[in-house]
């Protein structure tokens, strides 16, 4: 009796995304292939880990799915199929324990990719997945042994050292696909600041800060750089800034230096004389401004009454290859709803590659997750596969 050769599937990019899509194919029995040009797997993973791999978010499931925006509706099946406790068990079960941070974010308690990274390459090895690394895909036209499916994870253009430099986009629109525009995410903005001010403060943080522009508010943290500003509150604030700014230049943004004290408050403490005190010691002395802050004041000509609502003027974005992460890429109108691309039967794309943005949070990671295991199983049933060997998925 001779046994039918089993299916077989390239899953090109090995990142997080490309490795979740093999594993799960591997798993359902198709014989796997992944190529990625890079000399190694999950480089950008890797760097992910340096920030402690923000895997992804406790919050409860409705309010995550909310993060996505216009994408919401289009992720939401992926996040129920895959949602963040099947990440968790999955890290889990691959030896990365996870804690939940005071900010409700999901890390690995190795605060790092790395022993995660090995232990699901050694998983992989076993599933006899097999990797072609160093090798440049440009599409399956001069390739006589195509596989049975294509599982495209070739990321966004952030970064692009790390192996993702969105050059697939001019590829899949040669053959029609549908591809919006690559724009930075998460990154950070550009001011003018003065080269008094960027000599002494960049590289200086702005803690526990309030952000506003426009309806849209975010507290937490920013960084004051040569250029301008970024950080987590910025990153979270920077698809709306980045939209505004592609309209108008230069934007405004509100910066409220103390949102735990009302307004009143700031107002009674600047009622007590400044006496013999220079003006910075007695604005330390009254509402425990530092140096930057004062200065910071001076910078955008605001007078201290007003530090509730410094109003920055953002001229510019700093560039995709410097963001964080990519917003556009492969429309979910040019994709069926197993995500097979609707111009290439048989070839899926997943990961940051499709057209959806977030802000930093884990949300990232998740959605790449998702969307792999998500296209993976829809294979798998499509070829009358079994689900996978493992149920370490199920929720
Ligand atoms: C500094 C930094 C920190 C981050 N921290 C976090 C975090 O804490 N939490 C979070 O959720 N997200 C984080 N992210 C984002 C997250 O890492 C990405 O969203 C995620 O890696 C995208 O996964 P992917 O598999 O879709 O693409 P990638 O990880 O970019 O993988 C794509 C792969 O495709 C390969 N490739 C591309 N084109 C070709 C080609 N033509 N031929 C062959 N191979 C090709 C690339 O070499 C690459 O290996 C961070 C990103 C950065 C830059």
């Amino acid at each position: 009796m001779t046994e039918t050769a089993p299916k077989t599937a390239a899953v090109i990019g090995a990142g997080p995304a490309g490795l979740m899509a093999a594993e799960v194919l591997s798993a359902g029995g198709m014989a796997v292939t992944v190529i990625d040009r890079m000399p190694s797997a999950g480089r950008k993973f890797l760097m992910a880990g340096r920030g402690g791999l923000n895997l992804t978010h406790s919050e409860p499931l409705d309010i995550f799915v909310a993060r996505y925006g216009a994408a919401t509706a289009h992720l939401e099946p992926m996040l129920e199929t895959f949602p963040p406790r099947a990440l968790i068990a999955w890290a889990d079960g691959l030896g990365a324990e996870t804690f939940v941070g005071s900010s409700g974010r999901v890390f690995p308690k190795a605060m790092k990719a790395s022993p995660l990274l090995r232990a699901w390459l050694a998983r992989l090895e076993r599933q006899d997945v097999r990797f072609r690394l160093r090798r440049e895909w440009r599409g399956w036209s001069d390739n006589a042994a195509a596989p049975d499916v294509t599982v495209l994870a070739l990321g966004g253009a952030s970064w692009p050292r790390l192996g993702a430099d969105g050059g697939w986009t001019a590829l899949l629109k040669a053959t029609g696909v549908e591809v919006a525009p690559l724009r930075p995410a998460n990154m950070g903005f550009d001011v003018d600041w003065s080269e008094h001010f960027r000599a002494r403060f960049a590289g200086r943080p702005l803690k526990n800060v309030a952000l506003r522009f426009g309806r849209d508010g975010a507290r937490g943290d920013a960084m004051l750089t040569r250029y301008g500003i970024e950080g987590g509150a910025v990153y979270a604030l920077s698809s709306a800034l980045r939209e505004a700014l592609a309209q108008a230049k230069p934007i405004t943004l509100e910066i409220d230096l103390r949102p735990d004290v009302p307004q009143l408050e700031i107002e009674s403490r600047l009622a007590r004389p400044q006496g013999k005190d220079s003006r910075a010691n007695y604005l330390r002395k009254a509402l425990g401004l530092s140096p930057m802050e004062t200065n910071l004041l001076r910078e955008t000509a605001t007078p201290p009454e007003r530090l509730k609502s410094v109003a920055l003027r953002l001229t510019g974005t700093q560039p995709l290859a410097r963001a964080i992460s990519t917003a556009g890429g492969i429309s979910f109108d040019a994709l069926d709803g197993a995500l097979m691309l609707k111009a290439m039967p048989g070839t899926y794309a997943v990961g940051e590659m499709l057209d959806w943005e977030a802000p930093t949070g884990g949300y990232l990671l998740q959605a790449c997750f998702s969307t792999a295991v998500f296209a993976a199983r829809a294979i798998l049933d499509r070829l009358a596969l079994p689900r996978g060997i493992e149920p370490r998925f199920q929720p």
